[in-house]
């Protein structure tokens, strides 16, 4: 695990960015880093193809943060294997945090000495820093979250949350229910309408809204509606995504603000956009860490006992021209990094994952009595793998 610590602290990405800012956010990635060799005695070096960028959204930028981590811990995984699993102290952390990366039981297809070897490994514990499901193509990967639990593996954040998160509105509803508790002084929620289907989508209670379909991330099924006859437009193309859609005021911001907790650690963002896009995540905006209310953490500590419980969470508000704040969203555990602090966070990570995995999973591991097992991978954990 100290290698796993070692390679999360490792600073060479987003730290082109001075101060916090976050230049053009929609720039195709950096070319990857290689992540280093590993050597084992008596093994062959091994270096993993350039990983495929999907380079889309605003967080693309640090798509090599979340490329990294998974790296990391492919090698880690590679360590603890050549050291030999199934030695009763040897424990593996199975990471997942890339779109492509969504496997429990790993089948490795390596080439040793000419010959093509598979090894299938039983992670004992899991961090996700995956979406389980977006709307995008090859986006849903509930399958595997429910392979996980069905396996009785512990995690962070807890699978029954991870797969609570797949509908932004059932989130919602819980953001809902503490509105209900603490009312609108201490938990400002912004208003919002749940449409079932297309069909419902009749009219919103005034101009201009924000549309937002269905389940997806980084800005995407987002749209400013400014009259009937553009929300009718819109609704005729919910009629094509055959999902819900929800509508909110749209709010005149100065700013986003963002608060995040992982573990203890506590931090709060301002993002304001640069390249006048009313979506703050999309095109170029600026990021500045900013002071830590008492305010901001009881909003992220009361969102962090959803769903039985949250070790890494962040509430997303918008701070209005009118000086107000509007509560929008809380995000789980996929929630990516930002910032200049990134090298903390992921060092955080990797802690809580270890310190979690150290309380959850004992010395010598008895075997569960229920099979679940996914064959093939579309992961690229076997590629990293690959000799
Ligand atoms: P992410 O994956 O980054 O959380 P998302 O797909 O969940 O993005 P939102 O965060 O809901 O999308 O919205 C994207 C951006 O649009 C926000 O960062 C914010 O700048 C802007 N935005 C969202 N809702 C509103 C609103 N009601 N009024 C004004 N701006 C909004």
């Amino acid at each position: 695990m100290n290698y796993l610590r070692r390679r999360l602290s490792d600073s060479n990405f987003m730290s082109n960015l001075p101060n916090g800012y976050m230049s053009d956010l929609q720039r195709p990635d950096p070319p990857q880093q290689s992540p280093a060799p590993v050597l084992s005695p008596g093994s062959q070096e091994r270096r993993p193809p350039p990983s495929q960028s999907t380079g889309a959204g605003f967080f693309s930028s640090i798509s090599n943060a979340v490329k990294q981590t998974t790296a990391a811990a492919a090698a880690t995984f590679n360590e603890a294997t050549e050291r030999g699993i199934g030695s009763s102290n040897a424990k593996i952390l199975l990471v997942i945090d890339d779109q492509q990366t969504d496997c429990y039981s790993v089948d490795i297809e390596a080439i040793r000495n000419g010959n093509k070897i598979t090894k299938c490994f039983k992670p004992d514990f899991v961090l996700v820093r995956q979406h389980a499901f977006s709307m995008a193509k090859n986006g849903d990967h509930r399958n595997i979250v429910i392979g996980l639990q069905y396996a009785g593996l512990p995690s962070v954040n807890s699978l029954h949350s991870v797969y609570n998160f797949c509908d932004k509105p059932w989130v919602f509803a819980q953001l809902s229910r503490l509105y209900k508790q603490l009312g609108p002084e201490e938990f400002p929620l912004i208003d919002q309408v749940y449409y079932p289907n297309h069909k419902e989508m009749i009219t919103t209670p005034g101009f201009p809204v924000v549309v937002k379909m269905g389940h997806a991330h980084s800005g995407m099924g987002k749209v400013k509606v400014d009259n009937q006859y553009d929300f009718q437009d819109i609704a005729s193309v919910v009629a094509l995504t055959k999902t819900y859609a929800t509508s909110e005021p749209f709010i005149d911001a100065k700013y986003d603000i963002r608060i995040q907790k992982i573990g203890d650690n506590y931090k709060a963002y301002m993002r304001t956009s640069i390249s006048g896009n009313w979506k703050t995540n999309t095109g170029s905006a600026m990021l500045e860490q900013v002071a830590m209310s008492d305010r901001y953490r009881m909003w992220v500590d009361v969102c962090s006992e959803v769903f039985g419980g949250l070790d890494i969470c962040a509430v997303e508000a918008l701070h209005g021209k009118d000086g107000r704040d509007y509560i929008t969203e809380v995000v789980g555990c996929s929630m990516p990094l930002i910032g200049d602090q990134q090298d903390e966070d992921r060092a955080l990570i990797a802690d809580l994952a270890v310190a979690k995995m150290n309380q959850t999973v004992p010395r010598t591991s008895a075997p569960t009595p229920v099979h679940s097992q996914v064959n093939t991978l579309t992961s690229k954990l076997p590629h990293i793998f690959s000799t």
